[in-house]
C-alpha cells in the first residue's frame, strides 16, 4: 500500500504537509487555504482529515478557507481545546488513532505554547513536529519552560533515528548559522550547511530532515553532551541548564 507525503509551502516560511493512504487524505496544519487547496486539486484529492499541532495562526487561519470546498474531520490536543478551532477529536499525550490503517500516535510537546503536540506514524516512520523540534533548531518557548522543551525533545529524540521529522517552518538556514557558535567543529553541522546552502540557492526545501541528522547537528538536542557543556562553560550543569542557555542565546542571536 503506497503512503505518500506532500510537503507544501505556505504564506513566508511555512510548511503544511499532506499524506495519502489508501484515497484517505490527512493535511497536517493549516497555515494557508491557497496553496493546499490548489495541491489537493491538482493531485484530485478530497481532504478528509486536518491534524492541528498547536494554535498559532500560521498553523489554522487556512481553515476556515479549506472548509468552504471540503468538509475534514478536525484532530487536536484535549489540552488546547479553548485555542484550537473546533475538534472532532480531542487526544491526550499518549494516545492514538487510524488513518487509512495506520496507527498515529500523539505526541505532547510543550514548550512553544503548552498543549503543542506532534503526530507519529511509526509505520511509515514520520513524525510531524511543527513548531517543537525543527530542522537545525526548535521553537522559541512562548509559553512553556526550558524544562519542558527540553522533555518534549527528549521524547522525540528517542524515535528510531531514521525517522523522518517533518516540522514547520523554512528557518534551516539561519538556524545553521546559529548552530555554527555552539558547535563550530562539528564536522556533521558543517557537511549539513553546506547542503543546506545548495538546497536553498535551489529554492529546495531543507524539510523534512532526518532525525539521525538532527541527533548530529541540531544544537537544541546535544544539550546533554559534555563536549557541549565543556564548550558552554557549563561542566558540571544539568542538561535542561545548557539547553535553556543555548536557547536564551538564540532568542538573542
Ligand atoms: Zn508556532
Ligand atoms: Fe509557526
Amino acid at each position: 500500500m503506497t503512503f505518500e507525503l506532500v510537503t507544501i509551502p505556505c504564506l513566508e516560511d511555512n510548511y503544511a504537509f499532506l499524506l495519502h493512504a489508501d484515497g484517505k487524505t490527512a493535511l497536517i496544519d493549516a497555515p494557508d487555504s491557497g496553496p493546499i487547496d490548489a495541491e489537493l486539486s491538482s493531485r484530485g484529492w478530497s481532504l478528509d482529515e486536518v491534524w492541528i499541532t498547536h494554535h498559532h495562526w500560521d498553523h489554522v487561519d487556512g481553515l476556515p478557507g479549506l472548509q468552504k470546498t471540503h468538509s475534514p474531520i478536525i484532530r487536536g490536543a484535549a489540552a488546547d481545546t479553548e485555542r484550537l478551532p473546533n475538534l472532532d477529536h480531542a487526544y491526550a499525550d499518549g494516545e492514538t488513532f487510524d488513518f487509512a490503517g495506520h496507527e498515529v500516535k500523539v505526541i505532547d510537546v510543550s514548550g512553544h505554547t503548552v498543549g503543542h503536540v506532534a503526530f507519529y506514524v511509526e509505520s511509515t516512520g514520520m513524525v510531524f513536529t511543527a513548531d517543537s523540534l525543527m530542522a537545525l533548531g526548535c521553537g522559541r518557548l512562548f509559553e512553556g519552560t526550558a524544562e519542558q522543551m527540553w522533555n518534549s525533545l527528549s521524547k522525540l529524540a528517542s524515535l528510531p533515528p531514521d525517522t523522518i521529522v517533518c516540522s514547520g517552518h523554512e528557518y534551516t538556514q539561519a538556524n545553521g548559522r546559529f548552530a555554527l557558535t555552539i558547535e563550530p567543529e562539528n564536522p556533521d553541522l558543517q557537511a549539513r550547511i553546506a547542503d543546506i546552502s545548495s538546497k536553498r540557492q535551489n529554492g529546495t526545501p531543507t524539510v523534512p530532515s532526518l532525525l539521525s541528522l538532527e541527533l548530529a547537528t541540531n544544537p537544541f538536542l546535544r544539550a546533554g553532551l559534555q563536549n557541549v557543556k565543556d564548550d558552554l562553560d557549563m561542566s558540571k550543569e544539568s542538561d535542561v541548564a545548557v539547553f535553556a542557555e543555548i536557547r536564551r542565546r538564540k532568542d538573542s542571536f
